[in-house]
């Protein structure tokens, strides 16, 4: 079955039905380049991360989780 994302508004669903929106990190400066860094250049580490998916064949809403890239493994919204 795979990845379930825990929907605020659906319930449970399976990940098929969202899009990834990257990982989320806090804009620490005004500077273009570190905005340019922050939004294209993601870091890709393994472990846990903070990431925004967009329920896209649900309630078309946006979501935050945080999720352990390495065994998948979700702990909560955010
Ligand atoms: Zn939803």
């Amino acid at each position: 079955m795979g990845l379930k994302i825990p929907c605020p508004h659906c319930g449970p669903r399976v990940y098929t039905e969202f899009t990834f929106g990257g990982e989320l990190h806090e804009l620490e400066s005004i500077d273009p380049e570190d905005d340019f860094r922050r939004v294209y250049l993601p870091d890709n580490a393994a472990g846990p991360q903070v990431e925004r998916w967009f329920h896209a064949y649900g309630c078309r809403r946006w979501l935050t989780l945080r999720r352990d890239t390495v065994t998948n493994r979700i702990d909560g919204l955010v």
